[in-house]
């Protein structure tokens, strides 16, 4: 276990660093390179996109450089060696990693990803995302974030136990119901999460607080594995009035048909919006009359179903899908991939980032310029944390609300969220992303002033 504890640089050399000098560099490079092809992700590192946005806010909040460091690294980052046998009778070695960005607010929170492009500056990224997300959310948590890089989607269900719990081993003593709580992200869910808890049991007896997102027959929450999506549709109700658009009338496409985009698909539908164009790793589909999103839910999730197979649509390059002209665009999938090769041809009036850091700094711009409304990952996405919290506040309570109290608690906070972050960039003049990091950071350097972690 590898263990970092160094007081972090401040970031001078645009080749070794990751300020705004690096973006630039990053995207000379890319551009260099070629833009990227359809459908590839951004060249620029989710890294790069997340501390391009901080470096924004901390200079506008006029943050000094010394305090600025402190949140510019993660406080811990743990590295471990998952070497697992497989059917094929060889020994894999994957790597895994637990990296802990900041816990002023609280304990550690965010999830793990189980993904072959996982790597330690990725899971940097989505750690610090995950302490501007909880102080945003204003839920009493900090921000981490964990992965595997190993190709989940080839694995067996044995494969995939044996990798949990083997990591769950490896780093359960930096985790803890009061020190840091793991949820589901890509490619993991409430059984990963089960094997989990079930790991750290053994060690600590029964912990259904160790972590969130478990199944409802383990102490899960009912409504935790919709939260994702049914929070981005909170969002969308926000603003959609100040758009003009009718959710009866609205158009939409979602870009990655798991978890979020799937529920987020299922909860517009429900309020009369259309689906007409939607893909996941496989493909991408379109349909004029619309694609029922129950119904793709059930051929994909339930009868095991690829998307391009689906009856009545039409098969269509991933690319041409950002392009399709619709309402409100939700990329649910990976980071980067709305980057500046694609940006110009997305023709939507609304964005809303179910995914972490689905857009590079420069198609954030391409798409100000074309006046679309964005909203932001850090504020957007917030529901699965804030459904995680109340999981945990009934873990510890072993107590548990039905699904209406959690939904209607949960759309509570989001508005609050989004009318917090929304008043904040009218004042300002600045879109919801800025105003979102603004309000975030704030939060989290009062809580590390306010306890003597900074001074
Ligand atoms: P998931 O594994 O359930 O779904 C990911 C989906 O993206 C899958 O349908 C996959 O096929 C698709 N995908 C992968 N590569 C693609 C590509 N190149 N083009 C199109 N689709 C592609 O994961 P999830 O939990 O739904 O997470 C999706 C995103 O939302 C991630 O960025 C994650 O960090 C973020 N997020 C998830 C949660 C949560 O509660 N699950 C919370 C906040 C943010």
């Amino acid at each position: 276990m590898a263990t970092k504890a160094k007081p972090p640089k401040a970031h001078k050399d645009p080749d070794t660093d990751h300020g705004p000098e690096a973006v630039e560099h990053a995207k000379e490079a890319a551009l260099a390179k070629g833009t990227p092809k359809p459908g590839q992700r951004a060249e620029v590192s989710n890294l790069d996109i997340v501390r391009y946005y901080f470096d924004r806010a901390t200079e506008r909040l006029g943050i000094p450089e010394d305090i600025r460091v402190v949140f510019w690294e993660p406080y811990r980052e743990v590295t471990v060696q998952i070497p697992i046998k497989l059917t094929d009778g060889k020994t894999h070695v994957y790597s895994g990693y637990r990296i802990q960005h900041n816990g002023a607010r609280g304990p550690y929170k965010g999830g793990i990803r189980f993904h072959p492009e996982v790597d330690v500056d990725e899971v940097r990224a989505l750690a610090s995302l995950m302490t501007w997300k909880t102080a945003v959310a204003n839920v009493p948590f900090g921000g981490a974030k964990g992965g595997i890089n190993c190709p989940a989607d080839e694995l067996e269900q044995s494969e995939l136990q044996a990798i949990a719990r083997s990591f769950m081993d490896k780093i359960e003593k930096v985790l803890g119901p009061t020190r840091d709580i793991p949820a589901p992200d890509v490619n993991t869910n409430a059984q990963v999460m089960a094997w989990m808890m079930d790991e750290y049991g053994k060690l600590h007896g029964h912990t259904p607080a160790i972590c969130t997102g478990k199944p409802i027959a383990l102490e899960g929450s009912r409504g935790r594995e919709q939260a994702t999506g049914r929070g981005c549709i909170y969002m969308f109700r926000e603003a959609a009035p100040q758009l003009g658009l009718n959710p009866a009338e609205t158009t939409f496409v979602i870009q990655g048909f798991g978890n979020v985009g799937s529920w987020a698909a299922r909860i517009l539908q429900q309020l009369g919006a259309k689906m007409i164009g939607v893909s996941d790793a496989t493909g991408a589909i379109t349909s004029e009359a619309g694609i029922d999103a129950e119904a793709l839910a059930a051929h994909i999730h339930a009868d095991g179903g690829k998307l391009t197979e689906f009856a009545g649509v039409e098969v269509i390059s991933p690319d041409d899908l950002l392009a399709l002209d619709c309402d409100v665009l939700i990329p649910a999938a990976l980071g980067g991939m709305i980057h500046e090769g694609n940006a110009d041809r997305i023709s939507c009036k609304m964005l809303i980032e179910g995914a972490n850091s689905p857009t590079t700094p420069a198609a954030d711009e391409v798409l100000e310029g074309k006046g679309v409304y964005v909203i932001p990952d850090v504020m957007a996405n917030a529901g699965g944390v804030v459904a995680s919290y109340f999981e945990w506040v009934q873990n510890l309570q072993h107590f548990q609300w039905s699904e209406r109290e959690v939904n209607d608690k949960l759309g509570g906070i989001m508005r609050k969220a989004y009318r917090n972050v929304a008043g904040r960039a009218k004042e300002e003049k600045i879109n919801l992303r800025d105003a979102s990091y603004l309000v975030g950071i704030e939060r989290v350097v009062e809580a590390s002033r306010t306890r003597g972690y900074i001074s």
